[in-house]
């Protein structure tokens, strides 16, 4: 189980670093993915993790730049939205369909990764992660095919494998269920008001508000069956 700094993001105590592919998780896995990497590697495919494990901090910098409307906020097909047409309640909610609310990223549970194929692009080819990418004709449509039929055995599921009216698709983010279920349930509403009210983030008290919204369409909406 996971303390609540481990859980939020602030420390990285439960989380290993692998080199070559570098990315960071906990123990069990990293096992369960490099397994499933060798499977993968078996039919043709180089499985990259892009993105694993994800700090507060991070999570923050991300959270700020876009609540400010210095990074760009995007819709479903990755269009970036018209910022100044947006109230605060909307900003919030768009910012959420991308990104997690500092404290509540499932990156920072140490059981999340997001991947692409290398062997279907060139070596300095930079993922999108977006829904072109995936869809029939795209770079990673095969790869998907491929995840579709495999990522069970190896105990991975896809959280964010549909809109369920919280985070778009994103079918590229995989997450080790024996731990990541274990995570989820111990996210609570006031684990996060105690980490929000002590943070350096933009809208804090419309996110203190917001709280059960964000906690019931953003968190426990994820398909992780
Ligand atoms: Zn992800």
């Amino acid at each position: 189980m996971l303390n609540e700094l481990e859980l939020t993001g602030r420390a990285r105590t439960h989380v290993v670093q692998h080199d070559a592919p570098r990315f960071a998780a906990q123990p069990e896995a990293v096992a369960a993915f490099l397994a499933l990497r060798e499977a993968a590697r078996r039919d043709g495919i180089d499985l990259v993790p892009y993105s694993s494990f994800r700090d507060f901090r991070t999570q923050l910098r991300i959270w700020n730049g876009k609540f400010s409307g210095s990074k760009p906020l995007y819709d479903e097909q990755g269009r970036p939205r018209d910022f100044s047409r947006l109230t605060p309640p909307e900003i919030v909610r768009h910012i959420l369909n991308w990104s997690a609310l500092p404290g509540a990223s499932r990156h920072q549970w140490g059981t999340e990764i997001d991947v692409f194929d290398g062997a279907a692009v060139p070596v300095d080819y930079v993922p999108k992660l977006l829904p072109e990418e995936v869809a029939p004709g795209g770079v990673f449509f095969e790869l998907h095919r491929w995840l579709d039929a495999h990522i069970g055995t190896y105990g991975f599921v896809r959280p964010y494998r549909r809109f369920n009216g919280g985070m778009f698709p994103e079918p590229w983010h995989l997450s080790y269920r024996p731990l990541s279920t274990l995570a989820l349930q111990q996210v609570t509403v006031d684990l996060l008001a105690r980490v929000i009210a002590e943070a350096d983030i933009l809208g804090k008290a419309l996110v203190l508000e917001m709280l059960p919204e964000i906690h019931r369409d953003h968190i426990l909406n994820v398909d992780v069956d």
